[in-house]
C-alpha cells in the first residue's frame, strides 16, 4: 500500500532528507587516501545526532553502523572497517536519518582522488541516470517508466542493471511501498499518486549485472569483480512534478564543484 504524505508530511521529510544531505557533505570533507570508512562512519553518526535526529540505518534489520560504505567491487550494503582508503578506490556510501517520524535516505558514489578514466564515467552515467529516473515520476507514469528509462540510460553505455535491489517509497519506515526497480517496462506498474514520496536509486556496474552476496550477510559485490557506482535521492510528487527532498550540494560545497542539475526539479527554494 503506497503511504500518500501530506504538504506538512512532506516538509518534515525533506528536513530529515537535508540532515543527510548535510552528513554527506561532512564525510565528503574528510574522504582522502589514508581515512578508514569507520572513521567516516563517526563522523557522520555525530554529524546526524547533532542535528536532532537519530541514524536510520543504525539497528535497522540488524545493521551495525550508521553508514553503508562500499568501496569498489562492492554494490551497497558494505559494513564500514579500519582498512584505509586508497588514491584510486571509489567509495559508496549510502546514509539514513531519522527525525520527527520520517526518513532520509539517500547515496552518493565518491572518488578518492585521481580514478581510472572507465570509473569516472560509470559514476558520471550512474549519477546522469538518477536524474533521467527523478524527470519520470510524475503524473500519469508508473514505476516501470522510472525503471525503463534508468535502465536503457545504462544499457546505451554497456554497462549491468543490479536487479535483486531496488529502490523503495520512504516515509515513517525506512522501505515504504513501491519499490522502484531501476529496471523495467514503459507504462507497467503502480501508477504514480501525488504526495507518494520515493527513494530512486540507481545501482550501476561496469560489467555485469549479476551480484553475489558475502558471508556476513551484508555485503554486496558484482559478481566479476568490476566496479559498481550507487546514488540515490529521495523525492515527492507535489503538483504532479517531482520534487527533490535531498540535495547533493554539501557534498559539491565540500568538493568544490559547480553544478545546476538538481534546478529542474525544485519547486521551492531550499
Ligand atoms: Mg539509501
Ligand atoms: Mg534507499
Amino acid at each position: 500500500m503506497i503511504v500518500v504524505k501530506s504538504s506538512e508530511e512532506i516538509e518534515l521529510m525533506r528536513e530529515s532528507a537535508l540532515i543527510v544531505s548535510k552528513t554527506l557533505g561532512e564525510v565528503a570533507k574528510a574522504i582522502k587516501p589514508g581515512v578508514t570508512t569507520l572513521q567516516l562512519d563517526k563522523i557522520a553518526e555525530d554529524c546526524i545526532r547533532d542535528q536532532g535526529a537519530i541514524p536510520g540505518f543504525l539497528g535497522l534489520y540488524d545493521f551495525p553502523n550508521t553508514l553503508c560504505m562500499s568501496p569498489n567491487t562492492q554494490v551497497v550494503h558494505g559494513i564500514p572497517n579500519s582498512t584505509p582508503l586508497v588514491e584510486g578506490d571509489i567509495i559508496s556510501i549510502d546514509c539514513g536519518a531519522l527525525k520527527n517520524g520520517f526518513y532520509g535516505d539517500h547515496a552518493y558514489t565518491f572518488p578518492v582522488g585521481e580514478i581510472a578514466p572507465e570509473t569516472e564515467k560509470l559514476l558520471q552515467v550512474t549519477k546522469a541516470s538518477l536524474y533521467v529516473g527523478i524527470r519520470e515520476f510524475k503524473k500519469g507514469n508508473r514505476v516501470g517508466d522510472v525503471g525503463y528509462a534508468i535502465q536503457k540510460h545504462c544499457e546505451n553505455h554497456g554497462y549491468g542493471v543490479v536487479r535483486e535491489l531496488v529502490g523503495h517509497g520512504l516515509g515513517s519506515k525506512m522501505h515504504e511501498d513501491p519499490e522502484m526497480p531501476n529496471y523495467g517496462k514503459r507504462g507497467r506498474g503502480k501508477k504514480f499518486i501525488e504526495g507518494m514520496v520515493v527513494a530512486i536509486e540507481p545501482m550501476i556496474n561496469l560489467g555485469t549485472h549479476r551480484i553475489k552476496q558475502h558471508r556476513d550477510g551484508w555485503t554486496i559485490t558484482t559478481l566479476d569483480n568490476k566496479p559498481s557506482a550507487h546514488f540515490e535521492h529521495d523525492v515527492a510528487l507535489v503538483n504532479g512534478k517531482p520534487e527533490l527532498l535531498s540535495t547533493f550540494a554539501y557534498i559539491y560545497d565540500a568538493l568544490g564543484i559547480e553544478s545546476n542539475e538538481e534546478d529542474e526539479f525544485r519547486q521551492k527554494v531550499i
